[in-house]
């Protein structure tokens, strides 16, 4: 007996601190593509949670930019910014279980308490203000607003990731204690993704091969707060000529810029051919390549990112 396979719901989750870039795009088409072409959903979420990087009028501009390229997505957006409530709550939540202790450490004595070999770069910090008594912890706070962290255990998080196979971390000594809520009260990007991927009812999360190590991290805390693990899938990166990841620096490769020397169905196909799944770097439209999306064709490795 055959079993039915629910269709996914997928997800855009831009963050809206200027126009969109190769880099999103390409996450974007593609994660589009593997929830349209499995007759799923698409939802959208915007995460200007930074009101330091975010602005109003780059929510719109993101948006025009999807449904220039011909992306669409199911229902209302959901915005960050409004939605403090809920990731309060999980704070709470985290906190009941004496997992989240105030780290006073200014970013110099971060790096400086830090050994730096996290899979992603960042250093990983050595829980020292975790250790704090009651009595450092009143003085410090005195003259320090505190970031709030959350104590990891020494616990080895695997997981199958659709393109890039098993990946694993141990949290303790791969991530260390990481930030759930910065000083100045903002919450961080790794509490919010797991409570709003849930409560859109996101199954599939398709992004960048960057957020590869924020992974055992969210699936972490899913199990912290009884949430649902969606499944993932890591795509390869778009490198610069010389071996850099495409930034927002690159400012010839901004969706603005773009727009003056392609077509949506030209820079579509220039995505397509670059991801495996049409053979020349012809003009079609995402909603053309909906029946040519595989997985299997789609590439392992980092892209240089030449046709530009
Ligand atoms: N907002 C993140 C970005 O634009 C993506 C986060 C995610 O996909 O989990 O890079």
């Amino acid at each position: 007996m055959s079993r039915k396979t629910t269709p996914p719901t997928g997800r855009f989750a831009p963050s809206p601190s200027g126009r969109m870039h190769m880099g999103n795009l390409w996450s974007c088409l593609l994660a589009w593509l593997s929830a349209r072409s499995a007759g799923g959903r698409m939802v959208l979420r915007l995460e200007d949670l930074d009101p330091d990087r975010c602005r109003p009028e780059y929510c719109d501009q993101v948006m025009r930019d999807l449904e220039w390229l011909g992306l669409d997505w199911d229902g209302a957006p959901v915005y960050q910014s409004r939605r403090t409530g809920a990731y309060a709550a999980a704070f709470r939540a985290l906190e009941e279980q004496g997992l989240v202790y105030p780290c006073f450490c200014t970013r110099a004595e971060r790096l400086a308490a830090s050994a730096p070999h996290r899979s992603d770069g960042v250093a990983v910090y050595d829980g020292r203000c975790a250790r704090l008594s009651p009595a450092e912890r009143e003085a410090l706070s005195q003259t320090r607003r505190p970031a709030w962290r959350v104590r990891v255990p020494e616990r080895e998080v695997a997981f199958s990731d659709l393109l890039q196979g098993e990946y694993r971390e141990e949290l303790s000594r791969d991530c260390g204690d990481f930030i759930l809520r910065r000083s100045d009260g903002v919450y961080a990007y790794q509490l919010a993704v797991v409570v709003d991927d849930a409560m859109m009812g996101v199954t599939q999360v398709v992004r960048g091969s960057d957020l590869l190590s924020s992974t055992p991290r969210q699936l972490w805390l899913q199990e912290r707060l009884s949430l649902p693990h969606p499944e993932y899938g890591h795509l390869p990166l778009l490198l610069a000529p010389d071996g850099r990841r495409l930034a927002k620096r690159d400012r010839g490769l901004e969706l603005g810029q773009l727009q003056e020397c392609y077509t949506a169905p030209q820079l579509v196909g220039l995505l397509a051919h670059a991801a495996g799944l049409i053979d020349r770097p012809e003009r079609i439209t995402p909603r053309e390549l909906v029946p040519l999306f595989s997985w299997d064709r789609l590439p392992r490795e980092d892209l240089v990112w030449g046709p530009l």
